[in-house]
């Protein structure tokens, strides 16, 4: 390593240990040893620090601990040291700098200082595990963490679309002579949030801990290490999370110091300044820290550096497509042109077709084009009619495709997709319009990705469009009756009606021993995958993780026990689970991964379960909020008591009917009480308890156990009369 280079980030790594002892002495002063600490929705404490010493940091005093080890990484004479030819010292200066980081940001939490203005902060677990899907299933090829300002406003545009088009997370952060690229983006109006792939962390360099530390969590999560366990958490950084830190200006101390931490996890710096380069591999899967001094080259240069596998979709349309414009609003201001909702009539509908009777590729306008649109006006009518077929087609994939339109149009830059069938809304951009953007994109763009991801499936898709108001309304009522004929299809059948059910062992790649099975009745924990896509998916690839168990005969029919299912659960769980209830809580219930949309837990002294769902933030009468409870649950072991779920089997027959049902629901967050809504009601209706729903409690009537059981008595919920739970 440059001399240099390894004396820039000593220099750096004093500066900042020194910065947090200061702090934390004064802490300790103001409030003692005692005091707790801690960032917001984490089971991991000080991340960094829980994950390579293994220790549980909850008060300042744990704080000390860590400096003290920080201080003892340091070299003891930076200025005067002998230069050594290897990267052994700057490395350990670059962890010191980070455990250093972490504390300095913890007490800025302490004091309130964090997060910053327009700034995520601290990155929470939460996000963490809803990202983490993406992660484990390629969606997501890596995070790029930016430092500092680019040379000018359209350089940092440009910089990001290029990521955000390769669907690379992006944090963006620290700055340069005082220039930030967020207020860059934030000037030319980029759109910033998880939803769209870039995420402002703050505007110091030290703060550029919380990608960081948000990585090396995920080492933790999805890699199955115990704290502790430094270097495996370091390698499995190195190896599964491709992530690389691009400094734009010129670097101080506290970069060259920040950067050697993240060179530790095998994250290699790029920088569009001339410093001097370390090109030997081994921390790093190739060259550490290079130099790549045109913008135009330098995303592609990263991309090379980190060895980031991208699945670039080149889709022929004039805007950018790529996942990272999934999440992206077209606002009014922005828009140029849209369909449906309350703005006009529209509807999407995919069917199923004769090889014969179609022309693969052919998309049909019928009618005008958004370009005839006059002035005044903002809305057009227009139906979005696809066919497809395929040798191995068949009608259950109809619903399966129709739904991806949603995702599919919405990855296009400037177009917005909400809701689907006779109830969708699109929108259409001022930009996206005179970019060039025209309804035969939409046919442009619905083809490529159904051949792209559905190529088993699907061997010819031609699109027709149409636009006129009449013509939209003399084919709605044929539409209607497909959309009815799914729903009886699907809502008609029970797990009884079927004589296999389908595995799901996606989520082994973090938790080894996690099998979900799905049934009519009971959908995946995550809330993505129902029975019906559980077979579309085996018959698309037959060695998939989708796989069929022909459920024989019963061995327990109110537990929900099947010989077949439970034999295939021993096997496929590494011989770690032999039974499996389907409709039950509290014996031998399925076990949960990490991704469930809603965790169920008993509550002893109300007879009765509550159920969180995972965006709900606050408190529950358990006494544990969602993350809390989502530590004890996850993993794919069983929790007799506690199970993850997805949202929709609480309106199933089969939810936990072993334990009674509905009626044992006590609590839920309003949020999802109504969410569910008219489904909920239909259920109790259909038990003949209409009123259970209002007597469901949720966070307004009561967030602790006094309060929750003084309301059920009041107003008499059947769980306190029911059979004892335990
Ligand atoms: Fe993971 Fe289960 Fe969802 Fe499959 S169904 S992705 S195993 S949670
Ligand atoms: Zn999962």
């Amino acid at each position: 390593m440059s001399k240099i280079v390894a004396q820039a980030v000593i220099r750096g790594a004093v500066s900042v240990v020194k910065e947090a002892q200061d702090l934390l002495s004064k802490a300790i002063k103001e409030k003692g040893e005692s005091q707790k600490i801690g960032f917001p929705e984490t089971a991991f404490y000080l991340p960094m620090a829980n994950a390579l010493m293994g220790i549980e940091a909850k008060t300042l005093k744990d704080a000390k601990i860590i400096l003290e080890h920080a201080n003892s990484l340091l070299p003891k004479l930076p200025s005067e040291q002998l230069w050594l030819p290897y990267l052994g010292n700057a490395l350990d200066a670059g962890i010191a700098t980070l455990f250093a980081e972490e504390i300095i940001m913890v007490l800025r939490y302490l004091y309130n200082q964090e997060p910053q203005a327009d700034c995520n902060g601290f990155f929470t677990d939460t996000v963490l595990r809803s990202l983490g899907i993406q992660l484990v299933d390629g969606r997501m090829p890596g995070f790029a963490a930016i430092l500092g300002a680019a040379p000018d406003n359209n350089t940092a545009v440009e910089i990001i679309r290029e990521l955000q088009e390769r669907n690379i997370l992006i944090f963006v952060g620290s700055s340069v002579k005082g220039r930030s690229i967020i207020d860059q983006l934030k000037e030319q109006e980029v759109q910033m949030g998880w939803d769209n792939y870039i995420v402002p962390y703050g505007r110091d360099t030290l703060s550029g801990i919380y990608p960081l530390h948000w990585a090396i969590r995920s080492a933790l999560t999805f890699g199955g290490i115990k704290a502790g366990q430094a270097k495996k958490c370091l390698l499995y950084c190195k190896e599964r999370v491709f992530a690389f830190g691009l400094v734009l200006g010129e670097l101080d101390d506290i970069k060259y110091a920040t950067g050697a931490g993240a060179i530790n996890m095998g994250f290699p710096i790029i920088a569009d300044t001339d410093i001097p380069e370390i090109k030997p591999s081994g921390i790093t899967t190739y060259e550490a820290l290079v130099k790549e001094l045109d913008h135009k080259k330098i995303v592609s240069r990263c991309i090379e550096v980190r060895g980031v596998k991208v699945r670039v979709a080149k889709i022929p349309i004039p805007v950018l497509y790529g996942a990272a414009f999934e999440g992206e609003r077209v606002r009014k201001e922005q828009l140029y042109v849209e369909f449906g909702s309350k703005s006009s009539t529209a509807f999407e509908l995919l069917k199923g077709s004769e090889l014969n009777k179609i022309e693969d590729g052919k998309i049909e306008l019928i009618g005008d084009d958004i370009d005839k649109l006059s002035d005044e006006k903002k809305a057009m009518p227009l139906a979005i009619v696809i066919d497809v077929a395929g040798r191995k087609f068949n009608k259950d994939f109809e619903p399966i495709l129709e739904r991806q339109l949603h995702r599919y149009i919405n990855c296009a830059m400037g177009v917005m997709h909400i809701g689907q069938r006779d109830m969708n809304w699109i929108r259409i951009s001022k930009d996206a319009f005179a970019k060039g953007f025209r309804l035969k994109h939409l046919g442009i763009l619905l083809h490529a990705m159904l051949h792209q991801e559905y190529s088993a499936i699907v061997d010819k898709v031609s699109v027709k469009l149409y636009t006129n108001q009449n013509d939209i309304e003399g084919l709605l009522p044929e539409a209607k009756k497909i959309y009815q004929e799914r729903d009886e299809r699907l809502s008609g059948m029970t797990d009884e009606s079927v004589d296999t059910f389908y595995s799901c062992l996606l989520c082994q790649s973090f938790a080894p021993n996690h099998v979900c099975v799905i049934t009519p009745e009971r959908l995946g924990l995550c809330g993505a995958y129902s029975w019906l896509d559980g077979k579309a998916s085996f018959e698309i690839t037959p060695s998939g993780p989708n796989q069929p168990i022909l459920k024989g005969e019963y061995l327990d029919q109110k537990l929900g026990q099947w010989k077949a299912v439970n034999d295939f659960v021993y096997q496929k769980s590494n011989k770690s689970v032999s039974c499996v209830s389907m409709y039950s809580l509290l014996t031998d219930p399925q076990t949960s991964c990490g991704c469930f949309e809603c965790i169920m837990a008993v509550i002893p002294e109300a007879n009765g379960v509550m159920i969180v769902n995972r965006d709900y933030g606050g408190m529950t009468p358990s006494g544990m909020s969602f993350t809390t409870l989502a530590g004890s649950v996850g993993g794919g072991v069983q929790t007799p008591g506690f199970l993850g779920i997805g949202k929709l089997y609480i309106t199933s027959r089969k939810f936990i009917s072993a334990e009674g049902g509905i009626k044992r629901i006590v609590w839920m967050p309003k949020e999802l009480k109504e969410a569910l809504g008219d489904k909920l009601k239909k259920c109790c209706e259909e038990i003949g308890s209409l009123d259970l729903f209002q007597r469901i409690a949720d966070e307004t009537l009561a967030t602790t156990l006094e309060e929750l059981i003084a309301y059920l008595e009041k107003v008499k919920h059947p769980a306190l009369t029911m059979p004892p739970l335990i």
